[in-house]
C-alpha cells in the first residue's frame, strides 16, 4: 500500500497531528520508568501510520553531500540522463550519457562534458542513472542519483540524491561495525536510529542544499563500498520503521559508549533543541548493576596533560571554539570543573590563565582539552573526574579518569550491542534508548 507523506510542523496542533500521536501511541509507548520490562509489539506487527514529509515521496529520499571540491569531478555513469538546470531548478537542457563525464567550474556554473566534448552548461546538473545503474564518482559507487551544483562560488557540491534505506545500507556498518552472531539486533536498532535521525533533518534542511554530510558532523556513509550483507538485511527487515514523538521523526543521537550513563541533551548541547526523550540515565537494568557498556575499550580511560602541553594546546583550541574573545596567554594559572550533571558529566569547565579566565560549556570541552595536540582527536567525552597539581601559581599537570566515548546522548551504540548480545529485542532497546518516543511503520 502506498503511504502519502505531508508533513506536520512541530507543535501544531492539527487533525492529522492528534491522529498521528494517537495511532503512534497505540502502537507502542516506550516506558521510560521501567525500559526493560512490559510488553513490546515485535516490529513485523507495526500498522502503518501516515507523516508527512518534505518532497511528498512514497519512500523518502534523503541528499547526501558525498564530496566537495574546487577541482573538476570525475563520474563514471553505465547508462542513464543528465538534466542540466537553472539555480531554480528550471530545466534548460537534457541528454544521454554513458561512460565517463567530467565535470568543472566555470565563470558562473557547471560545465559538464562527455568524451572530451562540452555537452551542457548550467547551474546545476542533475545525473539520474538508468534504473539501478548507480553511478561511481572518485572510485567510490553508489545507489541513487547525483545532484551536482555550486557552493558559494567557491566549490562544487556533490550530492547523492537516494532513497533513503539504500542509503543506510551504506551507513550501518560504518557507524555500528561489523557484528558478531548474536548481536544482530543492534544492527536493526542502528538501522532505526539511523533512518529517524535522516528523517528528522529532511524538515530542518528542505530549504538548504542538502540534508546531511557523509560524514560524522551526521551520519557515516560509504556508498554501496560500506555496504555489507547482514546489515544491508536489518535495514530491509525494518523498512520504514521509525521512532515517533509528537507526530515527527526524532531526532535519534546516538554514541560510541556512555561510560555507564547517558547524556541529557541539555548538558551536551545546551545551544541545541531539548527533546524529552534525551535525558541522561544510567544504561544498565537497574541501580547498582553493571552497565550494558562496560565491554567497550572506551568505558574507562585516562589522559595525562602537563601545564606546558596543556598551554600549549588550549591556546590554539580556546580561540578555535570561543572566537575572538580570547586573548594570547603564556601560562594557565588553574583549571576547574564548575558543576557536574547528575550522569557525572562536566557542565563548565573553566580555564584560569595569566591574561584571563574562560568558560567552556558542554560537548565543546571536548574540543577545548585535546588530548595530544590542537588538531588531533578530541577527548573522548566529558564524563571525567579531574585532578590538578599546581605549584608556583601555574598547572603543573592534570589528570583526567573518565568513561564512555562521544556525547553521549541517545542510544549508546556499546549499550546496545551489549543488550543484543543478553538477548534484548531491537524494540526493546530502542525504549532503553529514546524513552517516551514511539515506534511506527511509516513506508
Ligand atoms: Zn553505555
Amino acid at each position: 500500500m502506498k503511504t502519502v507523506f505531508r508533513y506536520i510542523p512541530s507543535f501544531r496542533a492539527s487533525a492529522a497531528l492528534t491522529a498521528v500521536v494517537l495511532a503512534a501511541s497505540l502502537v507502542m509507548v516506550f516506558s521510560c520508568a521501567a525500559p526493560d520490562r512490559g510488553a513490546y509489539q515485535p516490529l513485523e506487527t507495526l500498522p502503518e501510520t501516515e507523516i508527512d514529509l518534505p518532497g511528498g515521496d512514497d519512500v523518502p529520499v534523503v541528499r547526501v553531500l558525498v564530496l566537495e571540491t574546487d577541482d573538476r569531478i570525475r563520474i563514471d555513469i553505465p547508462d542513464g540522463q543528465v538534466a542540466a538546470k537553472s539555480e531554480d531548478g528550471r530545466t534548460i537542457g537534457r541528454c544521454e550519457v554513458s561512460g565517463t563525464v567530467v565535470v568543472s567550474k566555470t565563470r558562473n556554473g557547471l560545465r559538464l562534458k562527455q568524451r572530451n566534448r562540452p555537452v551542457h552548461e548550467a547551474p546545476v546538473m542533475e545525473l539520474r542513472p538508468s534504473e539501478d545503474a548507480g553511478f561511481t564518482i572518485e572510485d567510490t559507487p553508489y545507489r541513487g542519483g547525483l545532484l551536482l551544483r555550486r557552493s558559494g562560488g567557491k566549490t562544487i557540491l556533490a550530492i547523492n540524491v537516494i532513497e533513503i534505506d539504500d542509503y543506510l545500507k551504506g551507513v550501518l556498518p560504518a557507524e555500528i561495525g561489523y557484528l558478531k552472531e548474536g548481536q544482530y539486533e543492534a544492527y536493526k536498532v542502528q538501522a532505526i536510529a539511523s533512518r529517524s535521525y535522516a528523517l528528522s533533518k529532511l524538515e530542518e534542511k528542505k530549504n538548504e542544499l542538502y540534508d546531511m554530510q557523509a560524514t560524522i558532523m551526521d551520519q557515516v556513509y560509504r556508498g554501496i563500498k560500506g555496504e555489507n550483507r547482514v546489515a544491508s538485511e536489518a535495514v530491509d527487515r525494518t523498512r520504514g520503521v521509525v521512532g515517533i514523538w509528537e507526530g515527527e521523526p526524532i531526532r535519534a543521537y546516538y554514541s560510541a559508549c556512555c561510560g555507564g550513563h547517558t547524556s541529557d541533551i541539555r548538558v551536551s548541547w545546551p545551544w541545541k533543541a531539548h527533546y524529552p526523550y534525551l535525558y541522561g540515565h544510567r544504561d544498565a537494568p537497574g541501580e547498582g548493576v553493571k552497565s550494558y557498556c562496560r565491554e567497550s575499550r572506551h568505558f574507562r580511560w585516562e589522559v595525562v596533560w602537563s601545564g606546558s602541553d596543556l598551554s600549549r594546546i588550549t591556546g590554539k583550541t580556546l580561540p578555535a571554539e570561543l572566537g575572538g574573545r580570547v586573548a594570547p596567554f603564556n601560562v594557565i594559572r588553574d583549571i576547574r570543573v564548575v558543576g557536574h550533571a547528575p550522569s557525572g558529566r562536566a557542565r563548565v569547565v573553566e580555564i584560569v590563565t595569566d591574561n584571563g579566565t574562560y568558560r567552556v560549556e558542554g560537548d565543546r570541552i571536548r574540543w577545548v582539552l585535546r588530548p595530544e595536540s590542537a588538531k588531533g582527536p578530541i577527548l573522548r567525552s566529558t564524563l571525567f573526574k579531574m585532578e590538578v597539581s599546581r605549584r608556583g601559581g601555574r598547572v603543573r599537570q592534570i589528570r583526567l579518569k573518565g568513561g564512555g566515548n562521544g556525547h553521549g546522548v541517545g542510544m549508546c551504540q556499546s549499550g546496545a550491542i551489549g543488550m543484543a548480545s543478553g538477548g534484548y529485542s531491537a524494540e526493546r532497546i530502542l525504549a532503553h534508548y529514546y524513552p517516551g518516543a514511539a515506534l511506527s511503520k511509516i513506508y
